[in-house]
């Protein structure tokens, strides 16, 4: 009987709790360091769907590993919308191909919320880099096989596997400089310790701008309007070359599907909001905002997408 009565008891306060969601303040995991692309998109958009949603969203930097760390913690999370994270293309797409021992599956262990936003990625290098332009950096690296770096935000990620994949295209060679997320990459870049940076738009961009960074290169079809000097690599002759990074909201597998689609419309709304917007594009990034349907089927077409340019170019990490 007493049995009986908790189970009923159970069942009644769980969709009331539902109902409410969220009453009291969302974590969103950003797994890479302060500073960086995912931080910067993360922190406008979760500042307006806290707002939409009447709670805080706290962003919590759990950094390392390419993001696999802060996205194991996302899927070990309770199921139960308190705690999200910020998935990339990263470690969602790319870092289930290269990192054998990762403790999740980006498909099954996850709930998709919504992608937020995506973006392109830049070559840039420091003012004093002997090269000018792609042409002159081409040149540049295929005459010092190995002799230098780049600096990427972690290995097996999008950054450092853009760049791999582009001196296969070149036939160069150069050392990966690996860190904890963008910010301490771009660090070392503008400061010339490592004078050669492949990374995600949104947190190179300011750089470029303000001249500490010479950009010689973004990815995607057309130019950037934050940065409309900086030609694209297919402009430049490197049509097949494409790397896109994107940020989007998962919660643990498992999501109740109203608490899912509360966090879903209130994101999208969002990155949709016209200021919002405008912070996203001031970034040089592009507001998506999509279903957890479209999301979900996203997830599954990145890491197929990204299997195929590894295998393709058998790139494995150093
Ligand atoms: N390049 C990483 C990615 O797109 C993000 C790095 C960062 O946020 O610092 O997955």
């Amino acid at each position: 009987m007493r049995k009986t009565l908790l189970v009923l008891a159970l069942l009644a306060a769980v969709p009331a709790a539902r109902a409410d969601f969220p009453d009291r303040p969302i974590t969103l995991i950003v797994p890479f360091s302060a500073g960086g692309p995912t931080d910067i998109v993360g922190r406008i958009a979760a500042a307006k769907a806290g707002e939409i949603l009447g709670q805080q969203i706290v962003v919590e930097n759990r950094t390392g590993a390419s993001g696999t760390i802060g996205m194991t913690a996302t899927a070990r999370a309770k199921p139960d919308g308190y705690t999200v994270g910020l998935a990339t293309v990263s470690t969602h797409g790319t870092a289930p191909h290269l990192f054998p021992k990762l403790a999740y599956d980006p498909v099954k262990d996850f709930t998709p919320i919504s992608n937020l936003v995506t973006s392109p990625n830049i070559l840039s290098v420091h003012p004093s880099y002997p090269a000018k332009d792609l042409a002159g950096f081409v040149e540049h690296v295929r005459a010092h096989p190995d002799q230098e770096g780049y600096a990427n935000a972690g290995a097996g990620g999008v950054n450092d596997l853009g760049m791999i994949w582009f001196l296969q295209i070149i036939g160069g060679k150069m050392n990966s400089i690996s860190y904890r997320g963008s910010a301490p990459a771009l660090t070392d870049a503008v400061s010339g310790v490592v004078p050669v940076v492949f990374d995600n738009f949104p947190s190179s961009q300011a750089y470029v701008k303000s001249g500490h960074l010479r950009g010689l290169a973004i990815t995607g079809a057309q130019r950037n309007p934050q940065l409309p000097d900086v030609p694209t690599f297919a402009e430049q002759g490197y049509k097949d070359y494409d790397v896109t990074a994107w940020y989007g909201v998962v919660g643990p597998a498992g999501l109740p599907a109203e608490v899912r689609d509360k966090l879903a419309q209130a994101f999208a709304q969002a990155v949709r909001d016209p200021a919002t917007a405008a912070k996203l594009a001031e970034t040089g990034a592009f507001a998506l905002g999509n279903s957890p349907d479209e999301f979900g089927a996203q997830i599954q077409a990145e890491r197929d997408r990204w299997g195929g340019v590894i295998a393709k170019a058998q790139i494995k990490l150093q």
